[in-house]
């Protein structure tokens, strides 16, 4: 039985992850801070109770190799982080504490107790950042924006360097945004499925939202993780993006959770006074506020995922429309006190 351990297990893709692993027969640790933040990601997949948890931080080395030590495990997914774009502007410094030199500490660690094991870092799309609106693949170079891609940067290389210079089975995914009823609600879509939700049932009159002109390429969580499970089962070990090829604007989105929902949104007016309307009774449903603006966003971002596709035969299915119905319909569910479909 093979083992793995997962460092943030109780979020959107350790969650996933944790599921996938345990129909595949393995033995699961779940690596975290104490807490039972998120772990009703697990109550809803019904796996509670089947991962073992590991007390785990990635400020505190001593901690992390006593964790590997006694687990041995075969492969090693890293999602813990400080995983939130505009907090990383207000707390630079914590984020690259975890992001940035907590990889080190957990590359490090691995290479002095467990050398043989299979790492995959959870890089992110966020490394372009400035780089333009074509489509980004394995070879295009990165343009951090913000605090958090400039952690995650470091992290991206550390991984490469421990696999070149310590010949360590380790790899990049380097992952657009993959959404799902898992996402926490500080993410743009989940806070959009869960404010159309509550709208359409009387429970909420308006939603507040930032930046509307942003472009992201937004694919379906749950198939992402299948894809960071063949990276660590190749023969030799790289880095990969996993990505849709399609990227929308968030007011699209908005205006497709709306319509997932049944109802029909317009929009009135440009830039911080710009609204979504409901065009059946004429409210406003949708705001602008500049407090969910970032500092510098990253306009536009679309991935080339034919490496995936070539080697991992790894491809994504479900398509944008679909996605924001799954997560609508999700958010329905939960206040009709209906079981997920996850
Ligand atoms: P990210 O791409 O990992 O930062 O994922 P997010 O879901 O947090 O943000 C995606 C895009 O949506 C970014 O360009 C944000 O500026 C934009 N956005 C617009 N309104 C909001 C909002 O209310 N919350 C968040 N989180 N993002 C927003």
């Amino acid at each position: 039985m093979k083992k793995a351990l997962i460092t943030g297990y109780r979020g959107q893709d350790g969650a996933y992850l944790s599921r996938f692993l345990l129909e595949k027969g393995y033995q699961v640790y779940g690596a975290d801070i104490p807490g039972d933040a998120g772990a009703w990601r697990l109550r809803e997949l019904g796996i509670e109770g089947k991962v073992k948890e590991v007390p785990l931080d990635l400020m505190d080395e001593p901690g992390i190799r006593a964790a590997l030590e006694s687990v041995q495990p075969d492969e090693i997914y890293n999602f813990a982080a400080q995983s939130f774009v505009l907090t990383s502007f207000a707390q630079p410094v914590l984020t690259s504490e975890i992001n940035a030199v907590g990889v080190a500490r957990l590359l490090e660690s691995i290479r002095r107790t467990c050398p043989g094991a299979r790492f995959f870092q959870a890089s992110t799309a966020e490394l372009f950042g400035s780089t333009g609106s074509a489509q980004k693949n394995e070879t295009t170079d990165f343009y951090p924006r913000s605090p958090y891609a400039v952690s995650k940067l470091y992290a991206h290389w550390i991984t490469v360097n421990y696999r070149q210079a310590q010949k360590m089975y380790a790899c990049n995914g380097i992952l657009f945004n993959h959404e799902s009823p898992l996402r926490g609600e500080q993410f743009v879509t989940r806070k959009i499925a869960a404010a159309v939700a509550r709208i359409s049932r009387g429970l909420q009159e308006t939603v507040a939202v930032g930046n509307l002109d942003a472009l992201r390429d937004w694919g379906y969580a749950k198939e992402y993780v299948e894809g960071m499970w063949s990276m660590l089962q190749q023969p030799e070990p790289d880095d990969y993006i996993l990505a849709t090829g399609r990227t929308h604007p968030v007011r699209e989105f908005i205006t497709a959770a709306f319509a997932s929902a049944g109802m029909e949104l317009r929009w009135r007016g440009a830039g911080l006074e710009e609204k979504g309307v409901d065009a059946a009774t004429g409210k406003v449903r949708v705001e602008i506020s500049e407090e969910f603006y970032r500092p510098a966003d990253v306009k536009e971002l679309v991935g080339d995922a034919a490496k995936a596709r070539r080697v991992l035969g790894w491809e994504p299915k479900t398509k944008f429309d679909e996605l924001t119905r799954i997560m609508v319909e999700a958010e329905l569910d939960r206040l009709d006190g209906k079981k997920v479909r996850l």
